[in-house]
């Protein structure tokens, strides 16, 4: 059985500089790191193959300078890694993008079956926080987002019980495998790759798939296949804050009133 992770590479976001003119990412010369969160799905497809003894699988959509983030999942131990790169995949909004990784899923399953995806909530370039589910649905598998714990797992029984980390509060829910689930740092603590790791992973190669492969239409998929397009990027102005209180001569009361202002405005959870 596989356990998929989808791990993107993102610009080291503290970098990230916008074209003045195209409105579109400065990418050249910019350092690339793994998108932070996906780390953490990574490191939850290692445990499962620790655990239970699946294949984990890491697969990643980008240009070639992507399988970089796959040699890294190959060093921390991942069996397969798999480069979905063409050019006709290139200017893909978030639902083209997800046609293409459900494609590559729906591939690996010829191989062997696919019990669990795991995806980041989110990125931190794009951020939209729709290809997780993009995925499930173009897949037919339940999707559970936000997941800070697996509660329970039975792949006899095909089913699996998660707790969601929602703004105030959790929900434990359960549902039929196979399954993708978004998740968040929480949920465990990424490891990082020994020297033996990375020597034993030194030689192992990255399939590189392209649209030969996946057969999908040209219309769903890179620009063609992207209903959607950025026809603007910036940062919101700044407005000034409401000084409240006399912190100076009554920082309690300030506090008091600082905490007050933060739960009416619904803030803050208690
Ligand atoms: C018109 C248009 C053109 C675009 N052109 C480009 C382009 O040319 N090049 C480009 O890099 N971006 C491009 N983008 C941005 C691109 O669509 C998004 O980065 C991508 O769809 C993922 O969305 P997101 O970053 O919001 O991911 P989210 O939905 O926030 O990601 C959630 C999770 O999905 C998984 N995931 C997301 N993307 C990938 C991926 N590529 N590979 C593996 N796992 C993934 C990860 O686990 C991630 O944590 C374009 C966007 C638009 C709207």
């Amino acid at each position: 059985m596989f356990v998929v992770a989808c791990i993107k590479q993102v610009p080291d976001t503290t970098q990230v500089q916008i074209d003045p003119v195209t409105n579109t990412l400065v990418r050249e010369g910019i350092p690339f790191i793994v998108n932070p969160y996906d780390t953490h799905a990574l490191e939850e497809s290692l445990r499962m193959k620790e655990k239970y003894g699946f294949r984990a699988a890491a697969l990643s959509m980008g240009p070639p300078n992507a399988e970089a983030a796959l040699k890294k999942a190959l060093a921390l131990g991942v069996d397969d890694a798999v480069l979905l790169s063409d050019r006709v995949f290139g200017g893909a909004d978030t639902l083209s993008t997800s046609n293409v990784l459900a494609a590559a899923i729906r591939k690996l399953a010829e191989e062997d079956e696919v019990g669990l995806v795991f995806c980041g909530k989110q990125t931190i370039d794009g951020d939209t926080a729709q290809v997780g589910p993009g995925i499930a649905v173009r897949l037919g598998f339940s999707q559970l987002t936000l997941v800070d714990r697996i509660e329970h797992l039975d792949f006899m029984e095909k089913k699996i019980r998660v707790r969601r980390k929602l703004e105030g509060r959790y929900e434990i829910v359960e549902a039929r495998l196979p399954a993708m689930i978004t998740v968040v740092r929480e949920l465990n603590r990424p490891r990082y790759p020994t020297v033996p790791m990375r020597l034993k992973s030194a030689n192992a190669q990255v399939r590189v798939w392209d649209n030969g492969q996946l057969k999908l239409d040209v219309n769903s998929i890179g620009l063609k296949g992207s209903p959607t397009w950025v026809s603007r990027i910036f940062s919101p102005e700044r407005s000034k804050g409401e000084v409240i209180g006399d912190g100076m001569n009554d920082p309690v009361g300030t506090a008091r009133l600082l905490v007050e202002q933060l739960l009416a405005k619904d803030m803050l959870a208690v």
